[in-house]
């Protein structure tokens, strides 16, 4: 700088080194409260990790150093690899020895599952892209565990806690990740439309020929696929390397050019006798599948909530920092009604994503909550996220829309969730689906919403189970919002302070609210912010 041209001042100092688990109230009460007590000691560590200096570095240089499809070697042959750069690979060593992505598998004691999810709520606040084949190796267990003999050799590997990067077979690897490829060209919500062939070559055996549209993390060991048996559309395992040592027949066509996302490769695949093992019976492809995509549901949630949180501090933190008009922006009355209200709405989405985490855990006694709840969740969460992100860069005037800020990768990122796992239509119908299907998901949601006692909360209840009692296809995004919201409150009632319970319920369930965040009815909003980030964040 020339200081005779001008002084550099009224700059908000970077947000590094700070520690995104302890300074975060709600998630380690969160975490408290629904059964991993037992693992704070690490998630204060691992809080301190994601939030250091280093790893934010990591997380921007995975994101400008975009991954590079290598089709073939310099002599020719076809490799159908691709090329990271060194930042990711620390980001998934990091994930992986962290147990992001196999946890409740390796270590199933009661909240394994919260533990995990709080874990992976931090590692999304600094970078999104690589936990992408992390939520999909910890979700695909459930569904190989459908074929109990491809499980017992294809788990062990997951288990081992290693990154081995190396594309090698998986019988020479320290460690394996598992991908998933159900989309093709015509249809990606209904996979029924899958045209992709399998032939069995035995009982267990099959060669897949046919596409995929997007396959996400390329470089992953192996992945679930969908594809059209004579029983039907099937679920299979197919491996980067067949048993016998060599390259499957899995040809990468191009990588997606994507809004956001950047650090992780989705890519176009084709197999032409690709080999495959069968998992679950055929014809019942959907049934197996469905129990990884339940779990990248969950994962859904989680990094919105995420993304939420770490946008609203990003915002607070700015304007702690920075005056205008003879004031810290903290201190001038508007902006501290949207700070408030971007904290509330953070708020609630951490305390949803860590209930539904915890009935994960408890899926033997809250099974019916459970699959309901995880497409209310899936759905609002996710809706709301792109606004929240929006409005948090907005507080940071002009350097929020600057790449450095961090805002513009968060704001790319965040309409992501919303779209893959099921899109918001396809989500909300099939919330529709389990009312339809178990009616005893309803009663549970209920009896979940019941807990929480306020006469707004009651009010908006009488009115909700009128829409329950008669779901409309076209009205269910009216209807799954409004499940979400009255889950929210009944858990902001019952776990937070009352400033935040009485500014939901007043805004969000009894409308003294107006269309964009900033709108709240003005209480108490000095106890919202406190509680949202206390001063040394
Ligand atoms: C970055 C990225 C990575 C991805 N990675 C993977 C991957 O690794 N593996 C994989 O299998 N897929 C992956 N996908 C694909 C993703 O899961 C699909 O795009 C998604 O499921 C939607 O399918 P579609 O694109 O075919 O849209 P469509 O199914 O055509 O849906 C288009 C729109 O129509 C709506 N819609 C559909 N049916 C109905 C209905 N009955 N009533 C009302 N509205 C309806 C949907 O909600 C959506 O808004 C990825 C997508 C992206 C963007």
């Amino acid at each position: 700088m020339n200081p005779a041209t001008h002084s550099v001042f009224n700059q908000s100092p970077p947000l590094i080194d700070t520690n995104l688990f302890t300074s975060d109230l709600a998630l380690v009460d969160a975490v408290r409260r629904e059964g991993a007590a037992w693992a704070i000691a690490n998630l204060e560590e691992f809080g301190r990790l994601v939030g250091s200096r280093e790893a934010i570095a990591w997380g921007s240089q995975a994101n400008e150093f975009t991954p590079v499809l290598r089709t073939h070697d310099r002599w020719g042959n076809r490799i159908d690899e691709v090329e990271f750069h060194p930042s990711w690979h620390e980001w998934m060593r990091l994930s992986v020895g962290a147990r992001l992505h196999d946890l409740p598998w390796m270590d199933p004691r009661p909240g394994a599952h919260v533990a995990r999810a709080a874990l992976f709520f931090l590692a999304s606040q600094t970078e999104s892209g690589h936990l992408c084949p992390i939520s999909m190796t910890y979700s695909s267990i459930p569904a190989l565990r459908r074929e109990p003999h491809v499980a017992a050799i294809w788990e062990r590997r997951i288990l081992s806690g290693q990154y081995d990067p190396r594309c090698r077979p998986a019988t020479e690897k320290t460690g394996v990740l598992i991908g998933m490829a159900m989309t093709e060209k015509q249809g990606g919500s209904d996979v029924r439309a899958n045209t992709t062939r399998a032939v069995s070559v035995d009982d267990r055996e099959y060669l897949l020929t046919g596409h995929k549209w997007f396959c996400s993390a390329p470089m992953c060991d192996a992945f679930l696929v969908l594809a059209q048996a004579p029983g039907g559309l099937t679920c299979f395992l197919l491996p980067r390397w067949t048993p016998d040592g060599t390259r499957n027949r899995f040809f990468l066509q191009r990588l997606k050019n994507k809004l956001g996302n950047r650090s992780n490769a989705s890519s176009e695949v084709e197999f032409d006798d690709a080999f495959a093992w069968r998992i679950g019976e055929e014809g019942r492809g959907v049934a197996t599948i469905i129990e990884m995509v339940t779990h990248t549901r969950l994962d859904c949630v989680l990094g919105s909530a995420a993304l939420m949180r770490q946008a609203m501090v990003q915002a607070l933190h700015h304007a702690r920092h920075r005056s205008a008009f003879g004031k810290k922006l903290l201190d001038q009355p508007l902006m501290r009604n949207v700070l408030a209200d971007l904290a509330l709405e953070s708020e609630a989405a951490t305390l949803l994503a860590l209930r539904l985490a915890r009935a994960f855990d408890r899926r033997q006694e809250e099974g019916p909550f459970q699959r309901i709840a995880t497409a209310v969740a899936k759905y609002w969460i996710c809706k709301r996220a792109p606004v929240h992100v929006g409005e948090a860069m907005e507080c940071l005037g002009g350097n929020g829309y600057v790449e450095e800020s961090l805002l513009p990768r968060l704001y790319r990122e965040i309409p992501l969730n919303s779209i893959w796992e099921g899109a918001g239509n396809v989500i909300c119908l099939d919330v529709l689906r389990a009312m339809g299907k178990e009616p005893e998901a309803v009663e549970a949601f209920r009896a979940e919403i019941r807990l929480g006692s306020d006469t707004r909360l009651d009010e908006f209840v009488r009115t909700l189970d009128a829409d329950l009692a008669r779901p409309e296809e076209s009205k269910a995004r009216r209807t799954v919002e409004r499940m979400a919201l009255a889950l929210q409150a009944s858990l902001l009632l019952r776990h937070s302070p009352s400033a935040l319970s009485d500014a939901f319920c007043a805004s969000r369930l009894a409308g003294d609210w107006g269309r964009a965040f900033g709108t709240l009815p003005g209480i108490e909003l000095g106890a919202i912010l406190s509680h949202a980030a206390p001063p040394t964040e």
